[in-house]
């Protein structure tokens, strides 16, 4: 029911790719991060509420939608999305044929997102999974702790008048931290531009965010001195960053979780938050799927892929040839 081929997972019975890694006629996708929905398919098919980012990145691409749980004909398989709790409209990709369930969850996490819907478990015979962070030292936070911690941070900075710059990648952390901080207070946050447009695809889906204003359409005196910002991690170092006078630098991201990372990239302060699942939330998953066959993409999947052998006596195979490098979070 699904081949690992160069071009990246395909079904031959319904004749399409999953996330497909060149261009293809029919691609159905994930959700709309850039290695996930890449450039160049004839025909995208993704979940409902990912079609305005996808658009707004990938203006000229023909595009279907679908909503959560709906069962649609593809060739000779039931196909039906499912949430995945990555970013807004991510989606588990259900494929059903002569009884045979396989389930490809894209990226996913279990923790709590007010920006997307939560994880739901579906059973399947064959669960492809990500692997990103698929070693014990990976244990997040409930992520209430981690925006008060976040605010905290912020008010500290604010007292001594020195503005606050939080990197955090562009599409679904952003949000995400704006609409948990929304949660805590009133105030006005500052975004890079690259940021806004996303902003405007998820309050267009009804996520509710704080008041957001574009650092390059403030003029050139406005005072930074008690604001927050949050900016791509590409904006480290920038010329944009000369603005905010002893600015304090932060980055938020499951990366933070390894000790390091933070003073090798010369940022002030980490916040462990990611938008992808822990270790105890993977096995927790794979356990929920009732899979017998696990495929592992991303990371560590041969490492990943042996323990769920040998620990958790599930047949798993490593399809990492699929995947790139290291995973943005
Ligand atoms: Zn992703
Ligand atoms: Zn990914």
């Amino acid at each position: 029911m699904l081949a690992i081929t160069p071009k990246g997972l395909y079904c031959p019975p319904g004749d399409f790719y999953i996330d497909p890694l060149s261009p293809v006629p029919i691609a159905l996708i994930t959700h709309a991060h850039g290695d996930h929905a890449r450039w160049g398919h004839q025909k995208y098919v993704i979940q409902e509420q990912a079609v305005d980012i996808l658009r707004y990145r990938q203006p000229d691409a023909y595009i279907e939608s679908t909503p959560y749980r709906q069962t649609i004909k593809m060739g000779d398989v039931w196909v039906s999305f499912h949430p995945a709790g990555h970013i807004l409209g991510s989606a588990q990709i259900r494929i059903e044929y002569r009884g045979q369930v396989a389930v490809v969850s894209g990226d996913y996490k279990r923790e709590a997102d007010p920006t997307c819907a939560p994880f739901e478990p579906v059973e399947c015979h064959l669960f492809v999974t990500e692997s990103t962070f698929a070693l014990p030292i990976y244990r997040w936070a409930d992520p209430r702790k981690v925006a008060d911690e976040i605010f905290s941070w912020w008010q500290t900075n604010a007292a001594e008048s020195c503005p606050s710059l939080l990197f955090c990648y562009s599409l679904g952390k952003a949000q995400r931290i704006l609409a948990m901080l929304k949660q805590l207070m009133d105030q006005e946050i500052y975004v890079h531009g690259s940021m806004e447009t996303i902003n405007a695809c998820y309050r267009s889906q009804g996520i509710a965010l704080p008041k957001t204003a574009v650092v390059t359409q403030q003029d050139r005196t406005r005072d930074y001195s008690k604001a927050l910002i949050l900016a791509p991690l590409s904006a480290f170092r920038s010329v944009w960053m000369n603005r905010f006078k002893g600015v304090r630098t932060a980055f938020a991201s499951g990366w933070m979780a390894i000790r390091g990372t933070k003073r090798r990239q010369g940022i002030d302060r980490g916040f462990i938050l990611s938008d992808h699942a822990d270790w105890e939330g993977l096995l927790r998953t794979i356990r929920e799927t009732k899979a017998s066959r696990v495929w592992v993409t991303h990371g560590d999947a041969e490492i990943f892929s042996r323990y769920l052998k040998e620990n958790v006596g599930i047949e798993a195979e490593s399809i990492v040839s699929l995947t790139p490098t290291v995973e943005e979070d």
